[in-house]
């Protein structure tokens, strides 16, 4: 049984094809440029096969769809003879709002629910529809299900989801803390829960998600009651280009000093903020690492004001849920970076953090571990994320019936 997992950002589309009876990848992917001059596909066979480069003009998410096919059916490069081994496709759909808590299969009614939130993520979830619309087109008789970034965190209780604006923007316009990520901070959440061989119903996890875009979040209980992110992905902690959290007056401030249009303004917050604005270098940490702490005093500072905020971030957690039995660190500079975890980490012994710098220097690069000295009350694990198997196992529990279609759950026996 093989399902194909697509995620489809604006101008790109990542693609994983899973055979289910052992979960193995049989080819992976990622169509660059979508709809511009230079497009072409990096195709691999397996998990980590040598890649293939194919160029050629990919006018838009249907017709890079129709050429992801094409190759994963191909002589060369293919991995399946035809197209009907393709059982069921899952999509990443970023936002769900209120309407969605769990994976559901796709239906006119989903397809409407998920066009009526495209408010709220105006650049994301137009593509993943465009996505779902095209797998229609050219694969009509395959199932398709959703799986959300905002759903997991459908659990928050009201005081962690409510701003204190006039309560009119909840009700009418349901203007809310929603956080985004959430199937790694689920797949991590579980992992470490298993990893520590502590029941996950009984467990207290924080979860950092430090990528391009990081989020953090409290697992309580194997359910989410709080996360960085807010009502868009631009809240919380520090990234490698947006602001995270901040004082709202600077907006209006700034704003009116330097008479930004509204577009100005989200362009400046989402794409020249974060480590690339304090910096004024890059906003990707491997270069702001290189040479650290000697590589300049504003690579320095920008590590500082990153690592910081993680840190104000896991004490209000701890807080939160009364106690941590693990903080678990993902996704590509939460797997690959020794320096932020431990500068994110420093201070925290009172609360019973405590790492071991020999085992966390040698912990990256898809390496998974516990890198707490052995009198840490709370153990801090490095987990390898993988949020495309877990879009290809809601797909596959959806269409085998385990979950229930509409709302995700898993039914009972
Ligand atoms: P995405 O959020 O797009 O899924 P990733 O989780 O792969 O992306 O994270 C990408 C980020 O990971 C890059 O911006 C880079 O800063 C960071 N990164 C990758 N490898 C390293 C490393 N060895 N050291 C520090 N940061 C790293």
């Amino acid at each position: 049984m093989n399902i194909l997992v697509l995620n489809c950002g604006s101008s790109s589309i990542k693609y994983q094809l899973f055979d289910m009876r052992d979960k193995s990848v049989l080819a992976k992917g990622l169509v660059h440029r979508v709809g511009m001059a230079g497009s072409k596909i990096d195709h691999k066979k397996g998990d980590k096969g040598d890649k293939v480069t194919v160029s050629s003009e990919i006018l838009d998410h249907k017709d890079g769809i129709k050429k992801v096919l094409d190759l994963l059916v191909s002589k060369e490069n293919g991995v399946i003879k035809s197209l009907n081994e393709i059982k069921a496709v899952g999509h990443r759909v970023v936002h769900g709002g209120e309407k969605f808590a769990g994976s559901v299969l796709i239906d006119q009614e989903v397809l409407d629910a998920v066009k009526e939130c495209v408010n709220f993520a105006p650049l994301h979830n137009p593509p993943n529809l465009k996505g779902i619309e095209a797998v229609l087109e050219l694969m009509p008789n395959v199932k398709q299900a959703g799986v959300f970034d905002t759903a997991f965190h459908q659990t928050m209780p009201s005081k962690a989801f409510l701003y204190a604006l006039p309560y009119m923007f909840y009700e009418k316009e349901k203007i809310r803390r929603y956080g985004f990520h959430g199937t790694s901070h689920r797949f991590v959440s579980k992992r470490a829960s298993e990893m520590l061989k502590i029941p996950y119903e009984r467990s207290k996890i924080i979860t950092c998600h430090l990528g391009n875009g990081c989020s953090i979040a409290a697992v309580q209980g194997g359910v989410s009651v709080d996360t960085s992110m807010g009502h868009t992905p631009l809240e919380g902690l520090v990234m490698g280009t947006r602001c995270g959290d901040i004082d709202p007056a600077i907006i209006l401030h700034i704003m009116k000093k330097h008479e930004l249009t509204p577009q100005e303004l989200d362009n400046l917050l989402n794409k020249h903020s974060g480590v690339q604005g304090i910096s004024g270098e890059s906003n990707d940490l491997r270069d702001l690492e290189e040479g650290w702490p000697n590589r300049s005093e504003r690579a320095n500072l920008a590590l500082d004001v990153y690592a910081y905020r993680i840190r104000k971030y896991i004490g209000a957690y701890i807080a939160v849920m009364n106690g941590c039995d693990a903080l678990a660190f993902t996704a590509g500079v939460g797997e690959n970076s020794p320096i932020i975890r431990e500068l994110a980490c420093k201070n925290l012994d009172f609360l019973g953090i405590k790492i071991d710098m020999d085992l966390n220097n040698k912990t990256w690069r898809g390496v998974e571990g516990d890198i707490s000295t052995p009198d840490a009350k709370v153990r801090t694990l490095v987990v390898g994320t993988n949020e495309e198997l877990v879009i290809a196992e809601d797909t596959f529990d959806l269409i085998e019936g385990r979950l229930d279609p509409k709302t995700g759950k898993p039914k009972r026996k």
